[in-house]
């Protein structure tokens, strides 16, 4: 009777349809006008055009979620990628080493009609030492006459080049079924398999916030001042730290240190570097400058890890250097400008003196705890229940659509299917969540609800 007018299948399929927890992740890389963008908005489906012509155009956007044959995965779009000062070779490495190392597996576009060039091999060396699953793709086969182009590649040594279209869509689904035998079911970095193993924490922000600062001082200082003189070695992507008492790994650190100065292209290599730590972290500390405005830039960066659905903490650096006035209009600015995201954990810290660098475990793992909480169904429907007796959904058209039961399909983040009798409104959602949070918590994590609805 509780399930009224529900079978166990719609149940169930509901529970499939919200998703069991983090995607696998497929980058596509190759040199500038290949046709990466094209290829990727064949593979998300999209419509628009979003192959740019201006150059150094800033996207923000680097991740994507598409489905192919029913089966979900992320796409690393790095076409947004321009040359740089540090030449063309440099660049592509660079842009496919941070898109490779966030990847399950790759897609390697090569122009077809030009053949490899050298930059291309450069790339294959790279993805050689990676070792992760390749597909690669010989694009601008436009017709059965560019087939014989698109063998060449065999040369590459990645075994069957795919001649596509990325254009007109030829051979896209071919080579589709080819990314999804390559791809893993879930990513290498399967949560459920960290047990015990030390967190992940992607510490990201804008440029000059103190990110590599406040790294610095908690990894201490004289490491890095190693790194830095020695130059040439590489440093190390992920860094195991010791805090309070644990050893937690900060992910892609290198991309913190490393000094790259670009002049184009600048913004975009640091949000693709951004989605590839956050990817990569169970938990995303994002650093603001306390000192200055919050801007658009800070709050795309707390939109990416929020979308990527991790866990939460805002730490509010220079601390030290506030006085009354800026404080005033510090919370003035958080309330309007990260209102969306109240329910994270707050530490308002300082990289240089070092000011309440203690806090920023315990705020860590509030907001690990959050990601992990499981309601069981039991207790979610007792809070349900009478959470719709005491606030009814508005009538709509003469009916009152109601939420008849719920369950929790998943965690990190915690992913809920609501069932109801009609449409839900997007209102009484946001009332639904916040609710929720104010009953079990979720401190520090962004919670999905989708709601079933019964005709
Ligand atoms: P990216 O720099 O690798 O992202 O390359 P783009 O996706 O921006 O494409 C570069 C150029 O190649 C654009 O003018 C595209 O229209 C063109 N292009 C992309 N895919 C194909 C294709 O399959 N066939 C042909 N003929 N042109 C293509
Ligand atoms: P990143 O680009 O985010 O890695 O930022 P950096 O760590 O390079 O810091 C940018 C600038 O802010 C540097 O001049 C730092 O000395 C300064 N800075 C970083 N943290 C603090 C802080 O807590 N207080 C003050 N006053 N300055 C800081």
């Amino acid at each position: 009777a509780a399930e009224e007018g529900f079978d166990i299948e719609d149940v169930e399929g509901a529970i499939e349809a919200a998703g069991h927890g983090p995607l696998p992740v497929l980058a596509v890389v190759g040199r500038p006008n290949v046709g990466k963008s094209t290829l990727v908005n064949r593979i998300i489906g999209r419509r628009e055009a979003v192959v740019e012509d201006r150059p150094g155009v800033t996207r923000d956007r680097v991740t994507y979620e598409a489905e192919w044959a029913g089966r979900r995965f992320k796409v690393v779009d790095t076409g947004g990628w321009e040359q740089d000062v540090l030449g063309i070779d440099a660049s592509v490495a660079a842009q496919a080493e941070y898109a490779i190392e966030a990847a399950d597996a790759v897609v390697f576009v090569v122009d077809a009609k030009v053949g490899a060039t050298d930059t291309d091999e450069a790339v294959v060396r790279l993805l050689r030492k990676a070792g992760k699953p390749v597909v690669l793709c010989a694009n601008k086969v436009d017709g059965p006459s560019g087939e014989a182009d698109a063998a060449y590649l065999w040369s590459l040594g990645l075994g069957e080049p795919h001649p596509v279209s990325a254009l007109h869509g030829r051979g896209t689904g071919d080579m589709l079924d080819a990314v999804l035998e390559a791809l893993p079911e879930a990513p290498a970095q399967t949560f459920g398999t960290a047990v015990g193993g030390p967190r992940r924490i992607a510490l990201i922000g804008r440029p000059n916030v103190g990110k590599s600062s406040l790294l610095n001082k908690v990894a201490g200082e004289e490491r890095v001042v190693v790194n830095e003189l020695a130059g040439t070695t590489r440093d190390p992507v992920d860094e195991m730290i010791e805090l309070g008492g644990k050893t937690w790994k900060f992910v892609d650190t290198a991309g913190i240190r490393k000094r790259v100065h670009l002049q184009q292209g600048a913004d975009y290599y640091a949000s693709l570097r951004t989605a590839a730590a956050v990817e990569k972290a169970e938990v995303a500390v994002v650093l603001l400058d306390a000192s200055d405005t919050i801007s658009v830039q800070d709050q795309r960066i707390v939109t990416m890890a929020v979308e990527a659905g991790r866990a939460l903490v805002l730490a509010y650096n220079k601390w030290d250097t506030l006085d009354e006035e800026r404080r005033y209009y510090l919370e003035r600015e958080i309330e309007t400008e990260l209102g969306q995201v109240a329910w994270a954990p707050r530490v308002n810290v300082s990289a240089r003196t070092g000011r309440h660098m203690e806090k920023l475990v315990p705020a860590i793992e509030t907001a690990l705890a959050g990601w992990e909480t499981r309601v069981p169904t039991g207790r979610l429907n007792a809070f349900l229940g009478e959470l719709v007796a005491a606030h009814p959904h508005p009538i709509r058209g003469g009916k009152q659509p109601r939420i008849l039961f719920g369950t929790q399909a998943g965690t990190k983040p915690p992913r809920f299917v609501l069932f109801a009798s009609g449409f839900i409104e997007h209102g009484y959602r946001r009332f639904v969540e916040r609710r929720l949070r104010e009953e079990f918590g979720f401190e520090g994590t962004p919670i999905h609800i989708s709601v079933r609805v019964r005709e």
